[in-house]
This record gives structure tokens, sequence and C-alpha cells, in this order.
């Protein structure tokens, strides 16, 4: 009989980790070690070279990271944005991206500006909008790059119709899974052929520790330039910044679904309240994109935007109301934070001038409600 796969919440806590068979410890140890010892006959009896190329501790990190995203292999990084970054070295010069216009701003970043002198071009389409990303297709294009839900908007894209839009064009497609995470989402499921994930957010879970990773659906020859590149190019995370994500991995479930159903409370207290325009959260009924997140995530999320009546100095006096609620940028740690997005994103930003962002952390809900109604009441 064959074993029946391993549910996600059983994967977060067991993939990559083995009970240590020297000392029964059930904890994983941290190899802090930057070389390994050959053998007499010159061999790596253990595999392990030196660290930039691959680390014990970074191994587990990455086998857990796969199995939680139903890929073969992944590759950690120091951020998500080097994971990033890596993507687009790999492409080589002259190519051209289509992009989601509002995918995060350190990414659009990346493919204006820094891989400039590369010639990359690049086509921002909002990828919710399916004409739209098959006409910004170009003979060329070699990269698809997606967001959903996406950022400050929690825009929603068919990750099915994503897949088979690039594979026609011959083009890579990868999915920037942040927001959602392995628990509500796995895009690789839907054909997308790789996942990128800042795990400074939610797998590393407590605002401590900066990392991202690649997981692949297939070893396939990008993948093998991917590999080279993360250990010729070094942008890796230490190993002890492994072992903080992979610590914060074995709970991931547990708080995402936690997150998810402070995020619906919020999410429909402030869509009632009179001092809040409008509520940007997929699992409102009123959301455009909401029937396809029902069919694609297992929840949605624990990320909500709102603009407030009284325009952008309404929005910034109620973030210096809070006084639970953190003022910060980043989101997924187990604390609420809330930031004015346009003041973060600069001059550039589409984001409108009254909007907040609400990553929704671990508190009693009832806390967060009785904060977020005194910040309003002006
Ligand atoms: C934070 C974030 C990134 C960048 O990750 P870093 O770890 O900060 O480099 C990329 N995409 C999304 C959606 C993010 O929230």
């Amino acid at each position: 009989m064959a074993t029946p796969p391993l549910h996600p919440d059983t994967l977060a806590v067991h993939a990559g980790r083995e009970v240590d068979a020297e000392t029964g410890a059930i904890a994983l140890p941290v190899h802090p070690s930057t070389t390994f010892e050959r053998a007499a006959d010159g061999s790596f009896p253990h595999g392990h070279i030196y660290t930039r190329y691959a680390n014990p501790t970074r191994s587990h990190l990455e086998t857990c990271l796969a199995a939680l995203e139903g890929g073969v292999e992944a590759a950690a990084f120091g951020s998500g944005t080097a994971a990033a970054m890596t993507v687009f070295q790999a492409l080589g010069p002259d190519a051209h991206v289509v992009a989601s216009a509002d995918a995060y701003h350190g990414i659009l970043r990346l493919l204006r500006e820094v891989m400039a002198p590369w010639r990359l071009a690049v086509s921002l389409v909002d990828t919710s909008d399916l004409e739209a990303v098959r006409a910004a297709i170009r003979p060329e294009t070699r990269l698809l790059w997606a967001e959903t839900p996406s950022n400050p908007l929690l825009k929603i894209s068919d990750l099915d119709a994503l897949a088979d839009i690039a594979r026609n064009a011959g083009a890579i497609s990868v999915c920037d899974n942040t927001f959602a995470t392995p628990v509500l989402q796995r895009p690789l499921d839907h054909g997308f052929d790789l996942v990128m994930q800042s795990t400074t957010k939610y797998l590393g879970g407590h605002s401590d520790v900066l990392g991202g990773a690649l997981v692949a659906r297939q070893a396939d020859e990008f993948w093998a330039q991917l590999r080279f590149l993360q250990g010729a190019g070094g942008a890796v995370p230490s190993p002890f910044d492994c072992w903080l994500i992979l610590r914060g991995a074995a709970t991931l479930p547990l708080r995402v679904r936690a997150q998810s159903a402070n995020a619906a409370r919020l999410a429909e207290h402030l869509d009632a309240h009179p001092a809040v325009e409008q509520v940007y959260y997929p699992g409102l009924e009123t959301h455009p994109g909401h029937a396809l997140a029902a069919r694609q995530m297992n929840g949605f999320g624990g990320v909500l935007s709102f603009t407030v009546t009284g325009g952008e100095a309404a929005a910034v006096k109620t973030a210096a109301r809070v006084r639970l609620v953190r003022r910060a940028t980043s989101l997924g740690g187990v604390e609420s934070l809330i930031e004015h997005r346009a003041s973060i994103e600069g001059p550039e930003t589409q984001t409108p001038r009254n909007l907040l962002r609400l990553s929704v952390g671990v508190e009693h809900v009832e806390d967060l409600i009785a904060d977020l109604n005194e910040a309003l009441s002006m």
C-alpha cells in the first residue's frame, strides 16, 4: 500500500529535519562551519565543500521549503530580493520580461534600474487582466513574473492561465508567493516553473530574520543556472538565519490560519466603518478577485489594505494614532503592522495617497479592532 502524501502541517514540522544521529537531539543543530574536511583521497565524503556552495543547515531549510511548495528543490538566499536578482541575472542580456505592474516595488526597481545595463526590457501589466498579459508577450519574452495577491491592492491573478500563457510563449513563469505562502497557495501545482519567497515575512514569521528562496517544479537547465549563481554569486543566508527560518516554518500553517481569520474579521469591520472609503481584501465578496481567490487559494491571507476618507492627511494621522499596531514596513510577523505605503514606495508609486496597509498579526482580534476604532475616530 502506498503511503498517502503528508499534509502541509506535518511537512512544516518534519520536512528537512531528522533526529541528530550522533546525539539524539530533537532540535536541529546549527552548522556554522564554513568549510568541510576532505578524505585522504581528496574526496568530500559528506558532500559539503564550502558553505557558499552548500551548508548542512541551509540544506535542511531548502528541503523543507521544497516540500512545502511541492517542488523538487529549493535554493535559499540572503533576502527575497537576492532570490529575485538571481533569476534576472540568469536570463542573460537583452531579455524581455513581463511583470505584474503592482509587484513588490523593490522587484520592479531591480527590473527597471538595476538590470538596465543588461539591456533588460520590462513590460508592466495588470496580470489580473489576461488579455493585457497576452498582448505584452513578444518573441523575445523570456520571463513572466507574477505576484498574487499583489501588493498593496491585493489583486488576484489566474495562476493556471498565466502558467499557460508563459508556456505557450516559451517563457519561464515565476510567482512571488510571499503574501499567500505555500499554506494558502501552491503556484507550482498550477504549472508555474518557479516560486519566489521572501522568507523574511511569513516563513520566518517573527520579524527577526531576512531571507529569500526559489523553489523549482523541475530540475531543468534554468534551475542548474540558478544553483550555479547561488554559489558563484554568493547571496546566501547565514547558517543561523537558515535555522531561524526553519524554526519559523514549523508554525507557519498555524500562524497563517490565525492571521487570515483575524484579517477577515478586520476587513469586515473596516468595510462597515464610516471613516473607511474602501477595503482591499480578497476575502470580501465585493473584491473583484474573490471568486478566483476562493478557487486557487485555501484562504485569503493576513494582509489587507484600506483607504480612509479625508485623503493622505487622514491616512497618516490614523497611522500616527494606533497604539497596539506598530507603524513599520514589512509583513508576516506575529505582531500587526500598519504602513502608509505611498510614503515608502517613492514618487513613482501608483498607490492611492490615502491607503494604509495592514499586516495582521496573531493578537486577539477584539484588541486590534479596538485599537483601529480609536485611531479612526478623529
Ligand atoms: C518583502 C517582499 C519582497 C522582498 O523581500 P526581502 O526579503 O525584503 O528582500 C518581495 N516580494 C514581496 C511580496 C515582499 O513582501
